[in-house]
């Protein structure tokens, strides 16, 4: 007797990460998404990529096509990376360290299966060069296929020379496994990284290059607000002066230039 459990994993439209079904967002970008009527997910809002132009879901931390980080908030990339850190650990003691070993520097870990099968202790990994299995390997670019999951709970990972099975005691971790090893070779195969691993790569001390990055729209914001005043006092009352003698006025008080500028346009009702 076959139990047919109905599993699904659904990919984030975005960055191609697995998610749970009832998340409606994705951990790993941030994109916000909503379940369609078809049960697959689509993005709740779009953006354009100022540098690439390549379409992302708006609250995306990043780029996934030219990967430029689109998100100067610092506390979320590191709570990102902290995530990233104890992912990567947990995957550390899941594995046995002859395992572990066999594993290259910047080899990164996609998933991890280790249960009792059949009496014995298995440990199947899935990486961004291999898929394993205890003693048995297959490099990603010599897999040809991925079978569909047989009873529900066994698939296999077929190369030019031999098979390997992939046993479970049950249709979801199948599912999950089957789901991660496809995603490898295709990434693989696209020479695409996962989105995990460019989270790895994020550098902790990064903050003086965000906040410059901040700094800079700041600047570009408080131009544009400039010019709007000034535009406004040229209008009322045919000149600017008044607008400059008030911003130094303000700037006596002790606020700093943008400060005074800000000040000035909320007075004014240019912004709020
Ligand atoms: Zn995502
Ligand atoms: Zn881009």
């Amino acid at each position: 007797m076959v139990n047919e459990v109905e599993v699904i994993v659904l990919r984030c439209p975005n960055c191609g990460a697995l998610i749970k079904r009832e998340k409606n967002k994705c951990e790993y970008c941030g994109a916000e998404l909503i379940l369609t009527s078809g049960g697959s997910f689509s993005f709740r809002f779009q953006s354009v990529c100022p540098s690439c132009g390549n379409i992302n879901e708006k609250s995306s931390w990043f780029c996934v096509n030219c990967k430029k980080i689109l998100t100067t908030d610092i506390d979320m990339l590191k709570e990102l990376q902290k995530k990233e850190f104890l992912m990567r650990l947990k995957i550390k003691y899941s594995i046995p360290f002859w395992m572990m070993e066999k594993l290259e520097d910047d080899e990164f870990v996609y998933h991890v299966f280790s249960s009792r099968i059949k009496g014995e202790d298995e440990f199947y990994v899935v990486t961004d060069k291999r898929i394993m299995k205890r003693y048995e390997e297959v490099p990603l670019g010599e897999a040809l296929s991925v079978s569909k999951p047989k009873f529900g709970s066994s698939f296999e990972v077929s190369t030019l020379d031999k098979d390997i099975v992939f046993e479970f005691d049950n249709a979801l971790d199948c599912e999950l496994f089957r789901a991660n090893v496809k995603a490898a070779i295709e990434n693989h195969d696209l020479k695409k990284k996962d989105i995990r691993v460019l989270l790895s790569q994020l550098q902790l001390g990064q903050e003086e290059k965000f906040k410059k990055i901040a700094m800079e729209k700041e600047m570009r914001f408080i131009d544009d607000l400039l010019k709007k005043l000034l535009d406004r006092y040229m209008s009322i009352y045919g000149n600017h002066r008044l607008a400059e003698r008030k911003i130094k006025s303000l700037m006596k008080e002790g606020l700093s230039r943008e400060k005074a500028i800000r000040k000035l346009a909320i007075k004014e009702d240019l912004i709020e």
